[in-house]
């Protein structure tokens, strides 16, 4: 349920509200729109008389909301969320590119990488240490090793890194090296592991499961944002379809469908959707142009011998012809590509 206030709603009036519904049970959420003030109800409001609430001089409407998703329904929160990663701003017309190789490989790998595409206008540096790989013989990263190689990368650049949590156990090495913890698609519904996520006070990275709906997706964050950590991107990585000529299917629709529900960044990534580094520009420029908050790219200085992921990482070459077009289509859209010096 939903209370739009009026305008003239005092302080008073609304404290005085929020503590009554809390005493029925109640949670609530409160968002300061410029045009709009709008409480959200989260809980069971099965017990709450809508006409005596919509009686209140200071509320506008009461609308049930049918959704199961509350914090991360746009009704809740009609304005897009902003979110601040160390100044790189994502979200309403800020766009951000986070690049870098699928996986850590050594200090020389990742720190050549981090400066070119830094170079190149990524606000963001990916990287994985910990690796969800199909067989147990591939290479599964150099995990804590691998997360110490991103931060000496982030300290050399200033990029902000993004890697994927697999266990619970890590989270407080997580925390504390760690700018944007990726859930990875495998982990979409791992409920325990967003719970705890939703303890910390740090943007999350949701990816989309390989055969999860939006609507799935959405109840995901909403898991980690009913914990009280609001900042969560959501990912669409391609899902798995009848076709298999992309390793997976990208569902652009996925960025004007989150869009209208959901108030959180959307994140395009074109490596993982298509598997194949001559798709990953069009499919880029595509999801820029559908609206999309920003791209996570695999960018490899050697994809030939890459550990992983190699047939769908681009070189830092192709990486920053893409940059120039994307601002191209970003200046059609009206969003900004801004990265701090
Ligand atoms: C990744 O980003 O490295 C990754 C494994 O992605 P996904 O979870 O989308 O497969
Ligand atoms: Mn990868």
């Amino acid at each position: 349920m939903i209370l739009v206030l009026k305008e003239s709603a005092s302080k008073a009036q609304i404290d005085n509200l929020i503590a009554w519904l809390k005493g029925m049970g109640v949670e609530t959420h409160l968002s300061r729109g410029t045009y709009q003030t709008i409480l959200g109800l989260i809980g069971d409001t099965s017990e709450l008389d809508e006409d005596m609430l919509s009686s209140l001089d200071f509320v506008e409407t009461v609308k049930r909301i049918r959704e199961p998703f509350k914090n991360a329904n746009r009704k809740f929160h009609p304005d897009d969320t902003v979110i601040d990663i160390a100044g790189r701003k994502i979200g309403g017309d800020n766009f951000q590119i986070i690049a870098g190789p699928c996986s850590v490989e050594s200090e020389e790998q990742i720190t050549h990488i981090a400066a070119e595409v830094k170079k190149a206008g990524a606000g963001l540096l990916r990287g994985g240490a910990f690796k969800p790989r199909t067989s147990p013989y591939a290479f599964q990263g150099l995990r804590d090793d691998g997360i110490k190689l991103l931060k000496q990368a982030s300290l050399a650049t200033g990029l902000p890194i993004v890697t994927e949590i697999m266990d619970t156990d890590h989270i407080p090495m997580f925390d504390e090296y760690v700018d944007v913890i990726q859930v990875g698609a495998r982990n979409m519904q791992n409920f325990e592991l967003l719970k705890e996520l939703g303890k910390l006070r740090k943007p999350i990275l949701l990816k989309r499961g390989l055969a999860n709906t939006i609507q799935e997706l959405l109840m995901s964050a909403e898991y980690i944002m009913a914990g009280g950590n609001e900042q969560v991107i959501l990912c669409e990585r391609g899902i798995r379809t009848f076709e298999t000529y992309t390793r997976n299917t990208l569902d652009l629709s996925a960025i004007p469908v989150i869009k209208e529900l959901s108030h959180l960044p959307v994140v395009i990534d074109p490596s993982h959707s298509t598997g194949h580094s001559r798709f990953v520009r069009s499919m880029s420029l595509a999801a820029a142009a559908a609206g999309a908050d920003g791209l996570i790219i695999e960018v490899h200085n050697d994809p030939q011998h890459a550990l992983c992921d190699g047939p769908q990482s681009i070189t830092p070459e192709a990486f920053a012809e893409l940059v120039k077009d994307i601002r191209g289509i970003l200046d059609v859209v009206g969003k900004k590509l801004e990265v701090p010096a």
